[in-house]
């Protein structure tokens, strides 16, 4: 498979800003390259363009080689820059199964990038067949979410794996909650596959998402790609200080996600014994998705009781459907026993 048969034209011939730190790799006593105030304030300096420390820590904890990793301003960044550098505006598209996270639809739109919309099964998993049918080809890119945002499925590993086997794409599979799921998703197998980019992020079991840290997985040749197109400096100090100290306290985000896992099968007990509820559906995330009578009526009356969830009944194959994030203990109760007074 030729990648670089995929990558737009212009973005091939690009020739990337170097910045200073880029020219100079070494450390000096003496900085007077880049302009900055020589007055120490911790952050005075440009951060590391390729944030270095940060990557050797991600590599060690999930077995892939900083080479092959992107760190973006959340996971919106390298979405964004996925388009820009495969999707010629106008021309080429992407295609997406919905229901799903609304964010690739929005960044195709900026960029002028036709979206082509396959609905999900009713078991929310991938109509392959649909799948196959809507691939023209002006897709360079297809993306995939596992476990899937609104409905919290993971997509079957059998279907996503055939899909990335057999298209002239790139495959984005975003895993946003794969900590939640029991699950690996698709890392271990990221080098038997040169289309293939897995998303992750420190917003979500990590508890970070005021960071905005995002983490995109590819080969090299992927991965330099979306660096060459990057702004220089897109990871400021402070974002890559912090996440080299949580990175180095994975027990702490370990017992947070065992404790969200406990609360959500408490959670779902919980909702099942209302008559409101007509269907819970299964979950590999750490949200669930709810089909009630009345699901936007209940919506108003949680947030009149200053309680958010997040209302997804007008969404393809979300008619009545709540979205619900597992919160604390002491929250999750709030709304249950909101929920038993509406
Ligand atoms: C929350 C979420 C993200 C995270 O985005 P960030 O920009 O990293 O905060 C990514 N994908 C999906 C599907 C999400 O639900």
């Amino acid at each position: 498979m030729n990648i670089q048969s995929l990558i737009r034209e212009n973005i091939k011939t690009l020739k990337p800003y170097s910045t200073a730190r880029d020219e100079f790799k070494g450390t000096a006593e003496v900085y007077l390259d880049a302009n900055e105030n020589p007055f120490p304030t911790t952050y005075n300096r440009y951060p590391d363009p390729l944030q270095k420390k940060v990557k050797q820590r991600i590599s060690e904890l999930k077995g892939i080689e900083p080479e092959k990793i992107f760190l973006g301003n959340g996971s919106d960044e390298p979405i964004d820059l996925i388009i820009r550098a495969f999707c010629e505006p106008g021309k080429d598209s992407i295609l997406i199964s919905e229901p799903t996270y609304g964010m690739y639809a929005v960044c195709a739109g900026i960029n002028n990038v036709p979206v082509k919309r396959v609905t999900l099964d009713p078991n929310f998993d991938l109509d392959l067949e649909a799948i196959k049918q809507a691939l023209d080809g002006s897709v360079k890119v297809i993306f995939l979410c596992s476990p899937n945002n609104p409905s919290g499925n993971l997509l079957s590993k059998e279907k996503i794996t055939e899909l990335i086997a057999s298209v002239n794409s790139i495959v984005v599979i975003d895993e946003a909650y794969i900590d939640f799921a029991n699950d690996d998703g698709f890392l271990p197998v990221l080098d038997k596959y040169p289309n293939l980019i897995v998303l992750q992020t420190f917003s979500k079991a990590w508890g970070l998402a005021g960071l905005r840290l995002g983490m995109a997985f590819a080969t090299k040749e992927i991965i330099s790609v979306l660096n060459k197109i990057k702004y220089p400096y897109n990871i400021n100090i402070l974002t890559q200080q912090v996440a080299l100290e949580k990175l180095s306290t994975v027990e702490e985000k370990n017992k947070q996600v065992d404790t969200i896992l406990q609360q959500r099968s408490a959670l779902i007990q919980q909702l099942q014994t209302l008559s409101m509820v007509q269907r819970v559906y299964p979950t590999d995330a750490n949200f669930v998705l709810v089909k009630m009578k009345g699901a936007r009526n209940i919506y108003d009356l949680l947030i009149e009781r200053s309680i958010i969830v997040r209302d997804r009944s007008t969404v393809v194959l979300c008619a009545d459907c709540l979205r619900i994030t597992v919160g604390t203990p002491e929250e999750n109760l709030k709304l249950i026993e909101t929920l038993k007074t509406l």
